[in-house]
């Protein structure tokens, strides 16, 4: 702005007009954003201000001498124009201020918001003046404000809430969907919505990414105002002011229900049977695949079992197809019913069905067991009569059986070998089960057989207790560990190498290992009258499975008072695997047995779990060193190693420590340098039976 001359001194009364006028000229004419300009009747400009100059781009040199008409007036306005200002000059005075469109020197339109006045002076020709503000600016935003609207208003549900989640705004769409109207919306908070079906760390992630990313989509299961439980697509956008605080979030929700009912009709017709509902063929393939690459990376056995139907085309012809549908829906829900919920039983095609069971465990001859186990109970299941409308049915079906392992093959291959399998069912007489691999047939068969005698064993007590001899550094015997074997009338006297693993996994340890603590504690009360053996301590290995019934430690404080033993006596032999699990129910019952004078020994202990802070935990008495690292002692350094270090820690722990398998003098004297002052092994006598272990204990 230019400056005005200081006043030196007070001005007279002409000066100050012509001072005012001038401020007047300049205010005019630096004046920003109001374009002022000044016409005659005819329209000839007279005045053209700087800002004039900036919204219509006509300088004042180029605009001054021409018409208001051809200047800055669009084509279809002119003659209303024209019309006003003669209007106005007639009247002396401006029309009403308007918004309007005037033209720019390049063309285009510019929205000015226009005023205008007459001016008379007498004795001078009248003057109009416009005085014109800018609108672009406005213009605009009001345009932005209309599109936003409308985009507000679309096809999808859309939600504003401000920083704190309280709904500020609502669409028609938004209501349409949930059923809320906006009065009943904001205010609110989204949980309005909420179905509760999504945990809260779910939206604690959300959260985290809006933070972060300022914003998140994804699936929100919601609920409508009717209850309904539906799925929206969600977009979560943060808004931010100037500093980049939040300030709104903008939600659009998409009713994506529709779209999830039609995805889930078409997974079903593409993958699953229509008449049975179960898997199909290609369902089927393709969990096959993925099993096999799992067992590969478990290092775990799956089996794959083919069922098909004896006989399906004699009732399917001589009774009708529908009745042949309805015996196919009758099998695949027994089949279903009877198997556990991991399981994939899948009708892959006509009579067939295919099952396939995973996680079997490491060992193939164990996994086969567990598989003609689950086939047999199938082909019970089966066996049994359907009801067909108004006929009972009594069929069968043939069973083959291969298992999927880490070396296996393709899941082709594997279909095509239980296939087989099948067909072989089938050719030896139907309502069969038969194992792809003969060398498997036969193992599974003995299994079972084996199983069967065992069973018999247990009923029929063909048990024995051996006992072998535990001494001190002097030799002398402190306890016995009581070794169980199985009297067998064909096969004589059996290890139980050969029957504890099968017994474990059939449950059958658990009636044994009773039979084993209650024989084991009568032997004590028999010995506590005999001066030489009366101060005898009893080890007895207990089984994981044993241990971990509920009510093992009752069990063993029953076995004390039926039989009269003393619990200080008895020592209990757990191996590490046992603690893998469940420490802390594991400490309660070594607590509690603890408490009443049962003592606990850790067996086989350094070829385990050997996590060494549960030592610490359990009240045990003793670590026994297996016979693994004793038998080589003497020749291999890592062995030595180890069984000082379990000496270090059974004495820091305060634990007594015993080596197991100890067969020679040099072995006994290498451990008792070491600090291992107990011994048990060949060396101070084989496990006996009950006469020559108490001859040997006169003995020592
Ligand atoms: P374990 O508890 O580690 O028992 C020690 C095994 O080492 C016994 O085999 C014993 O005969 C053998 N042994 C002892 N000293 C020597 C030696 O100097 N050299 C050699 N080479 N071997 C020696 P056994 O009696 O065949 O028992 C094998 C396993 O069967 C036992 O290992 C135990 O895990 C299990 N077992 C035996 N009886 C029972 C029982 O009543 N219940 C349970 N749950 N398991 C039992
Ligand atoms: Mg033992």
């Amino acid at each position: 702005m230019t400056s005005l001359p200081m006043p030196t001194s007070p001005p007279d009364i002409h000066t100050a007009r012509e001072i005012t006028d001038l401020r007047f000229q300049q205010l005019f004419e630096d004046v920003d954003a109001i374009s002022i300009q000044g016409y005659l009747v005819d329209g000839t400009v007279i005045y053209w201000n700087r800002a004039s100059e900036n919204i219509y781009g006509y300088s004042a040199a180029e605009a001054m001498g021409g018409n208001l008409l051809d200047l800055i007036i669009p084509p279809d306005m002119r003659s209303t124009v024209e019309g006003a200002v003669h209007w106005m000059f007639e009247n002396g005075q401006g029309i009403a201020p308007s918004r309007m469109n005037l033209r720019h020197k390049l063309g285009h339109l510019v929205p000015v918001y226009s005023s205008h006045t007459v001016v008379e002076v007498s004795g001078q020709a009248s003057v109009m003046f416009c005085i014109d503000a800018d609108m672009s600016a406005l213009a605009k935003a009001e345009e932005e404000l209309r599109i936003a609207a409308t985009a507000f208003e679309s096809q999808q549900g859309m939600m504003i809430t401000d920083c704190r989640g309280v709904i500020l705004r609502v669409n028609t769409s938004f209501t349409e969907t949930t059923g809320y109207s906006a009065a009943e919306a904001v205010g609110q908070s989204p949980s309005l919505l909420s179905s509760e079906r999504h945990p809260a760390e779910f939206w604690s992630l959300m959260w985290q990414s809006l933070q972060t990313a300022g914003s998140w989509q994804g699936e929100i299961w919601n609920r409508r105002k009717n209850g309904e439980i539906y799925a929206d697509w969600v977009i979560v956008s943060a808004v931010r002011d100037a500093d980049d605080a939040v300030t709104h979030f903008v939600c659009n929700l998409t009713d994506i229900s529709q779209r999830k009912e039609a995805e889930g009709k078409i997974i079903q017709l593409a993958f699953y049977d229509p008449l049975t509902h179960l898997p199909n063929r290609r369902l089927m393939q393709d969990r096959l695949h993925q099993a096999i690459s799992a067992s590969q990376r478990n290092q775990s056995c799956g089996a794959l079992l083919c069922l098909d139907i004896d006989n399906f085309k004699i009732l399917n012809d001589s009774a009708g197809h529908d009745i042949g549908d309805l015996l196919l829906q009758k099998l695949a829900q027994r089949l279903t019913e009877n198997l556990r919920d991991c399981d994939t039983v899948a009708r892959f095609g006509g009579d067939t069905f295919l099952v396939m069971l995973e996680d079997l465990g490491a060992d193939s001859v164990t996994a086969a067991a567990k598989a003609q186990l689950t086939a047999q109970k199938l082909l019970q299941a089966l066996r049994l009569p359907h009801q067909l409308r108004d006929q009972v049915y009594h069929g069968s079906v043939s069973m083959g059986i291969t298992l999927f392992d880490a070396d296996g093959d393709s899941a082709e291959a594997s279909i095509k070998r239980v296939e087989l399998a099948m067909y072989q069912a089938k050719a030896a007489g139907r309502n069969a089960l038969c194992f792809f691999d003969p060398h498997m047939q036969a193992v599974v068969s003995a299994r079972a057989a084996l199983e069967t005698s065992l069973r018999e064993a247990i009923a029929q007590s063909q048990f024995l207790l051996y006992h072998q001899a535990q001494v001190n550094q002097q030799g002398q015997i402190t306890g016995v560990e009581a070794l169980v074997r199985w009297q067998d009338p064909q096969r004589g006297i059996v290890a139980p190498a050969d029957f504890i693993e099968l017994a474990e996994e059939t449950g059958l340890i658990l009636p044994l290992g009773v039979w084993v603590l209650d024989t084991a504690c009568r032997q004590l009360v028999q010995w506590a009258s005999q001066p030489g053996l009366a101060h005898l301590t009893m080890a007895v290995s207990v089984s994981a499975l044993q241990f971990h019934q509920e009510d093992f430690a009752d069990q063993v404080l029953a076995v004390l008072a039926r039989t009269g033993a003393r619990a200080q006596q008895l020592k209990l032999e757990l191996t590490e695997s046992l603690l893998v699990s469940n420490l802390d129910a594991v400490t309660a019952k070594m607590q509690l047995l603890k408490a009443s004078g049962v003592g606990f020994s850790l067996d086989d202990f350094g070829t385990g779990y050997s996590s060494l802070s549960y030592l610490k935990r359990l009240p045990l008495d003793q670590l026994k060193i297996d016979q693994g690292f004793v038998r080589h002692i003497l020749a291999d350094a890592n062995d030595a190693a180890i069984a000082k270090m379990i000496i270090a820690l059974a004495d820091s722990l305060g634990l007594q420590v015993i080596a197991e398998g100890v067969e020679t003098q040099a072995q006994r004297e290498f451990l008792a340098a070491l600090g291992c002052h107990h011994y048990q092994g060949y060396l101070f006598g084989r496990p006996l039976p009950i006469q020559a272990f108490e001859a040997l204990a006169r003995c020592l």
